[in-house]
């Protein structure tokens, strides 16, 4: 193809306008009349970003820093906003303004627009204050018309160019002016080519460009004669091209709100189709795939800006710029180092080179991949550019990703078979199997088996099935249900709710949307990140070591002020929540000790105990297995708290669900088939989630919560008389009213005495707390703080509870939801600020006034900590509040101290949520509140990543492969990678498009 026609037919969008939003255009920004709309290069400042745009206030910036910019003048964004206001129509005294402005162009170039014998040629450029890269448009060579090219060809004896110019403005002018499709241009171009037999425009001569340009003019519309006419209408198609349908979802998705609108750029014209000594370049100071500290860049001779992403041609490195003009070569070096220096961060940069004259047309910071932002960022700590806390403030948590879990190779040829949400991350592929009990024996057989567990949903009863698979697919379920929080638990890729495939667990097979079955022992391959399910053994790339993400978390830890515990419920998962840098456990969900198969059936007796002698009899033998746990868990944390929250789950969960299992199971604890049938169906509840559970079921059965209790405190007194330092702290869940309490206290603690009683002497500091999830706790916290030292809030049961969704209902009407903007994001994963955050609020407010003065305690539990923005909401809520520890030592000592938090985040699985979180905080740091949303940011960087790295369970692997999703180089990917996606999809894909 000709250079430029792709690049131009890629923009080719319908240019019918949308209408003006109000959300997105603050009305309270109106400029008033007498306002500055133009800025000469020379007067623009760095830090008018908002008013200038990005790219002009780069350029002012670039041209006060003496570098050689083209001379030019912006007109402001506000004045984009007025020209919307006036309905398109330019507002009154722009046009006087920007020729006065032109004609001090006019005199920097010393060449005069419109004028025959030595004209000045324009560029006119869109650029708003948030870089939105190939989103809006640009017009070039502005200023042509068959007078002056004429007069061009006789000045110059450049017929060639001066024609290339003139066949461009006319394209270009096609397309962004008068939005019409520049197709039957291309057509002429290509007719002509292949009637000369070249291959490249490059070797059109003058006479072809000619004739090229005399063909054109039958085509449509014709480009206005009067250059001021170009120029005007070419402002206006820039601020028109705010509201191109691409642009409007652009910001959109990357959720950029409250811009004015664009500022336009008119800017001298530099030609790097000129001759052999010219052509056209854009670079980045640092290479954004890998990071690597090397100046990295594509240049191509004879060509024009839009040539080089076009594709046409294949572009050089920059050795060839180096090797050809050296002497244009080393002036670009010493740009990209000043500039790279003065703006603190690895920039992008478009160039030309126009007879061996370099020009700058552009600097913004360059994008780049999740590895590159780490590598520049650590690399820029050691060179002294910026600070170890501006470098975590740089990177985008969402995408640590990266480094943590292997990833479906994008490269890969793939066959879909359906789509889920993302529920953990990860790859996985492996034979596909209905049952748990078959995946069980399966592994048992070959321990090197792969399977994928494919389930309608997973109860408690399949966690063995789970355990054996390596990848887990549920039709039903949202991002907290059971499959997807204990895969995550697990650390194995899950794709939960994937609606379109019919899992028909009896017949053994799964039906695809389009009918595709897969049986039984087919192998398929779960994509973590995007939540797709596909065909076959699809090649994943390995996690890479990186040893600049283990200093930048090592950073995270100590600037955070949120201190992160671990969710782990054995010594073994302390023991890697150790190795990750956590406090301490946050939460240890005691049930989790009974589901290995040589302790369930001992809880089932336990549960079908038709006597108390009974009951107890099982509660002993359960009580050896949780003492045991307890102590090597307290040892692995010696130093460091351990919460450990009391049974919380309905009892029947321990139960099988079918005949054939109660069948077997009486068999092997020896009741009577129907006892079992009998208490199974007892148990049954139809909203198990608002059931006998939590507390209730100490009030039922004191009996289970007293071995918990002394199985933990004994476990804690023989970890302390083994030398270790133990702070085991009790945990009451699902906790309504402080009356439970009332009767629960006292009765853990007669325990307790009891045990310290009989240790001879050896009694360990414990805490009692209790979790804060049912709304009605929050109602009456000051009822409750009395009884407690520490609370966690649960937010997944406060959210399902204060919404009434239920969270494993939640996919069958979120995604409605959240496209018909009923609500706009998931609140299972980012929390509700508004509703839930506000019983947040108040219970912490009304606790900490209770608590004057002690040492209590406030944090969370649940997925949501594993969400940016909403770990910036904990922060600020007050979950980060300074305690006051009664201290002797001076007030400056305990100012210091004070600064450290003692609030937890406790969270052990990574969620991967909505891209456009991430991205919200983004957006706030760049509008208000700047101090504030960065320190929270920080902190949501430090708890995000250590949560995820909990998750990773395998080792390290060094690697380079990059993901192609990560990176767009070229403004074409990123279109398309938007248009491509639907809205909701995208919310759920990690951010990985960015
Ligand atoms: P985008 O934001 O899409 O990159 P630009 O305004 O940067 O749009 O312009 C599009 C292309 O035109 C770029 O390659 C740029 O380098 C080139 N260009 C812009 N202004 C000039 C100019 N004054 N002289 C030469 N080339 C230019
Ligand atoms: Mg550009
Ligand atoms: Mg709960």
């Amino acid at each position: 193809m000709v250079s430029c026609s792709n690049f131009w037919r890629s923009t080719q969008v319908n240019r019918k306008l949308v209408g003006i939003q109000d959300n997105i255009l603050p009305h309270n920004s109106m400029p008033g009349p007498n306002q500055k709309r133009v800025y000469m290069f020379a007067e623009g400042r760095i830090d008018q970003k908002e008013l200038l745009g990005n790219k002009g206030a780069n350029l002012c910036e670039m041209s006060r820093l003496g570098l050689p910019v083209p001379p030019g003048f912006v007109i402001t964004t506000t004045t984009c906003l007025d020209f919307f206001e006036a309905k398109k129509k330019m507002p009154l005294g722009l046009k006087e303004e920007y020729l006065t402005a032109l004609a001090q162009v006019e005199k920097q170039a010393g060449k005069k627009f419109g004028d025959k014998s030595n004209p000045l040629l324009l560029s006119v450029r869109s650029g708003a204050a948030v870089s939105m890269p190939g989103m809006m448009d640009t017009v070039l060579s502005l200023g042509l018309n068959d007078e002056i090219v004429a007069a061009l060809v006789e000045s110059t004896g450049n017929k060639k160019w001066a024609f290339d110019c003139y066949r461009r403005l006319i394209q270009m002018y096609q397309n962004v002016v008068l939005g019409k499709s520049t197709d039957p241009y291309e057509e002429v171009i290509k007719k002509m080519k292949v009637a000369k037999g070249y291959k490249y425009d490059m070797q059109m001569s003058g006479e072809d460009w000619e004739e090229v340009v005399r063909q054109f003019k039958g085509l449509g519309e014709a480009l206005p004669t009067d250059p001021h006419e170009q120029l005007e209408t070419a402002i206006a198609a820039v601020f028109n091209s705010w509201f191109t349908p691409r642009a409007v979802r652009y910001r959109e998705y990357n959720n950029i709100q409250g811009l004015l609108g664009t500022a336009c750029n008119v800017q001298t014209m530099v030609f790097g189709n000129k001759s052999a000594d010219s052509g056209t370049g854009v670079a980045f100071t640092r290479n954004p795939a890998t990071g690597e500290n090397v100046f990295f860049g594509e240049y191509l001779e004879q060509a024009q800006g839009e040539d080089v992403v076009s594709g046409v041609r294949t572009p050089h490195s920059l050795a060839f710029l180096q090797q050809h003009m050296p002497e244009a070569y080393q002036e670009l070096d010493k740009y990209q180092r000043l500039l790279e220096t003065h703006f603190r961060d690895m920039q992008d940069l478009e160039f030309s080179v126009e007879d061996r004259k370099l020009y700058m047309l552009q600097t913004r910071t360059g994008k780049r991949t999740a590895k590159a932002s780490v590598q520049i960022a650590v690399d820029m700590v050691a060179e002294g550019m910026i600070t170890e806390q501006e470098a975590l403030l740089r990177i985008d948590p969402e995408r640590m990703n990266y480094f943590l879990h292997p990833t479906v190779d994008t490269k890969a040829p793939k066959t879909v078979l359906g789509k889920g949400l993302p529920a953990s991350p990860g790859a996985a592929t492996g034979a596909v199997v209905f049952s748990p009990e078959v995946a069980e024996t399966m592994v048992k057989g070959d321990p090197n088996v792969k399977l994928i567990l494919v389930r309608t949903e997973t109860t408690a009863d399949d966690i063995h099935g789970m355990r054996a698979a390596t990848g887990i697919v549920t039709e039903n379920g949202g991002m907290t249900s059971h499959a997807a929080v204990v895969a995550r638990g697990m650390g194995k890729c899950c794709v939960a709710g994937a609606h379109t495939l019919h899992v028909d667990v009896e017949g053994k097979q799964f039906i695809t949307k389009d009918g595709t079955v897969i049986k039984e022992g087919d192998v398929i391959t779960l994509d973590g990140a995007t939540g797709l399910v596909l065909l076959g053994d699809v090649p994943r790339m390995p996690p890479g070591a990186d040893a600049c993400f283990q200093t930048l978390m090592g950073w995270a830890h100590k600037h955070s002020r949120l201190a992160v515990a671990a969710n782990a419920d054995s010594p073994e998962d302390a023991r890697v929540a150790l190795s990750y840098g956590a406090t301490g456990i946050g939460l240890c969900r005691t049930e989790h000790m009974f589901f290995p198969p040589e302790r369930i059936d001992i809880m089932r007796e336990m549960i079908l105990a038709e006597t108390e002698k009974e009951r107890q009899k099982a509660l002993d033998r359960l009580f050896a297995f949780q003492k045991a746990d307890m102590r090597a868990m307290f040892e692995v944390m010696t130093g460091k708290h351990v919460t450990i929250r009391l049974l919380d789950p309905p009892l029947h969960e321990f139960l099988p669900t079918n005949h054939h299992d109660a069948e077997a199971l009486a068999a092997r604890i020896g009741k009577p088939v129907e006892t079992v049938l009998r208490e199974i169906s007892d148990l049954k509840e139809a909203n198990p989630m608002l059931g006998f559970r939590g507390c209730r079921l100490t009030i039922k059965f004191p009996e289970i919560t007293l071995m918990q209790v002394r199985a933990i405190i004994m476990a804690a007194v023989e970890a302390r008389a083994g030398g270790a330092v133990v702070h085991p702290e009790i945990m009451i869940p699902l906790v309504a009213t402080s009356t439970e309490l009332e009767v629960i206290v006292p009765l853990v603690e007669a325990e307790i005495r009891k045990i310290f009683a009989e240790s001879g002497g050896i009694t360990v500091p414990y805490r009692l707390g209790t979790m804060v999830e049912v709304p009605r706790a929050c109602l009456t916290a000051e009822k409750i703080a009395p009884f407690v030292s520490f609370i966690s809030f649960g937010t997944n049961d406060l959210t399902q509870m204060t919404w009434g969704f239920s969270r494993d209902d939640v996919s069958h009407f979120l995604p409605q939801y959240l496209e018909k903007k009923v609500i706009h994001a998931d609140p299972f994963v980012s929390i509700d600020e508004e509703g839930v955050g506000q019983l947040i609020k108040m219970t912490t407010d009304k606790m900490k006034t209770q608590k004057n003065g002690g040492s209590f305690t406030a944090g969370i539990c649940g997925e949501h900590g594993g969400d940016p923005a909403s770990v910036a909401f904990f922060s600020r809520a007050g979950l980060d509040y300074p305690h006051n520890q009664p201290s002797k030592r001076s007030l400056q000592k305990r100012k210091a101290k004070e600064m450290k938090s003692r609030s937890r985040v406790s969270q052990l699985h990574h969620l991967p949520s909505q891209a456009i979180h991430g991205k919200a905080v983004d957006t706030r740091i760049f509008h208000s509140r700047r101090r504030e949303a960065k320190t929270n940011y920080l902190n949501s960087q430090l708890m995000v990543s250590l949560a995820r790295k909990k998750s990773q369970r395998s080792h390290f692997f060094f690697s380079t492969i990059q993901s192609e999703n990560d990176f767009c180089f070229q403004k074409g990917n990123h279109e398309r990678a938007l248009k491509d996606k639907d809205k909701h999809q995208l919310c759920q894909e990690q951010g990985q498009q960015n």
